[in-house]
């Protein structure tokens, strides 16, 4: 049975007219608990995060809410919040 897929690549026209392939990378939805306080709360991160440390500010009790991206054993995205006291 033939395949129907449909490969989508975005296109974006440069100022010159030329039409450039964008190299985006999916964003993949995580969904942390804030330390400090439990409240859930969504994250964005891609593949070219994995390692990454950034710090945000919980929405809900305004303390810094230290987040690692990181990958699982089986590959997948993962994202572990910690408080800025938890020694890693
Ligand atoms: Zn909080």
């Amino acid at each position: 049975m033939p395949c129907h897929c449909v490969r989508w690549t975005l296109l974006t026209i440069e100022t010159d007219g030329r039409l450039t392939q964008m190299s985006m990378e999916p964003l993949e939805e995580q969904i942390v608990s804030c330390p400090y306080c439990g409240e859930t709360i969504e994250v964005f991160v891609d593949h070219q995060e994995v390692g990454d440390e950034y710090i945000e500010d919980c929405q809900v009790c305004c303390r810094p809410i230290i987040f690692n991206v990181e990958l699982d054993s089986m590959g997948n995205l993962t994202v572990r919040a910690r408080d800025e006291n938890e020694v890693y």
